[in-house]
């Protein structure tokens, strides 16, 4: 059983973004970039099936710029067998991404596409929902546990009510969420192997899928500073400014 797994290139988590003065997005110059962190949660996920003999390859795609490349050694390293840059300089919107994965889809007829649930740059939590359904898969966002067996997924998700179990016929489209598992440290062996493993580079242009932007930025700007806090003489006051003043966000 193959298991794909796309993983995006993003700011690091750590990183406090800055606007850039004209207002046309986020400064990432000189910034540390790394694998979206829901996505090494997919990728951990895909070579624990390996490990236990569920899976036989896990095979990690990712889109964008040559550095991209990095993100995929990082997922070798973590265990995926090879890479697959989707190489392009345009700037990606998820229903592009999802777009060039279903040509890939088509390629490599995986029967598993784990991918993150979200990506920390845009939030968008769209990309696996739009490939399942692009691709004709079924689908199970927001993934907390997953089950394999048979031909079939069994994966408990996430809702706001608590959790629901869903059973999927593979091939399935799967989001992982946090509690999906503890990613692996890599260790300094893994990474040395991981530069051995094979990567392929497809550029975005051969698969023939149109990749145009459907969003326009307009402006981004800083969130609001956070107004200085007060102390209040007593816990009446207090009741009050919390009756009149404070608001539900
Ligand atoms: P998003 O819909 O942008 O929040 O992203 C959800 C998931 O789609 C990510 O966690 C990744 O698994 C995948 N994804 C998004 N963009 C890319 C990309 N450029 N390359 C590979 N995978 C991506």
């Amino acid at each position: 059983m193959k298991v794909l797994v796309p993983v995006k290139r993003v700011v690091d988590h750590n990183v406090k973004v800055r606007v850039k003065s004209d207002g046309s997005g986020v400064d990432i110059c000189n910034v540390k970039m790394s694998m979206n962190p829901f996505d090494e949660i997919a990728v951990e996920e895909a070579v624990r099936l390996k490990e236990s003999g569920v899976a036989t390859e896990v095979v990690a795609v990712s889109c964008g710029v040559d550095l991209a490349q990095e993100t995929l050694r990082t997922a070798l390293a973590i265990g995926a067998d090879r890479g697959v840059l989707i190489r392009s300089d345009a700037e990606l919107q998820p229903l592009a991404v999802a777009k060039l994965l279903q040509a890939l889809v088509e390629k490599e007829r995986p029967s598993l596409v784990i991918l993150g649930k979200q990506a920390v740059d845009d939030d968008s939590n769209q990309t696996g929902q739009m490939l399942a359904a692009l691709s004709k898969m079924p689908q199970a966002t927001f993934a907390s546990s997953l089950l394999v067996d048979e031909g079939c997924a069994l994966i408990s998700r996430e809702i706001d009510g608590g959790s629901e179990t869903l059973s999927l016929s593979l091939p399935a489209v799967v989001t992982a969420d946090l509690r999906l598992n503890e990613p692996r440290y890599v260790t300094l062996p893994r990474i040395m192997k991981a530069k051995k493993k094979p990567v392929d580079v497809i550029h975005a242009e051969a698969l023939s899928v149109d990749v145009a932007p459907r969003l326009k930025t307009l402006k981004v700007v800083e969130p609001p500073m956070r107004a200085a806090g007060v102390k209040v003489e007593d816990v009446s006051v207090l009741v009050d400014k919390l009756r009149n003043e404070a608001k539900v966000i």
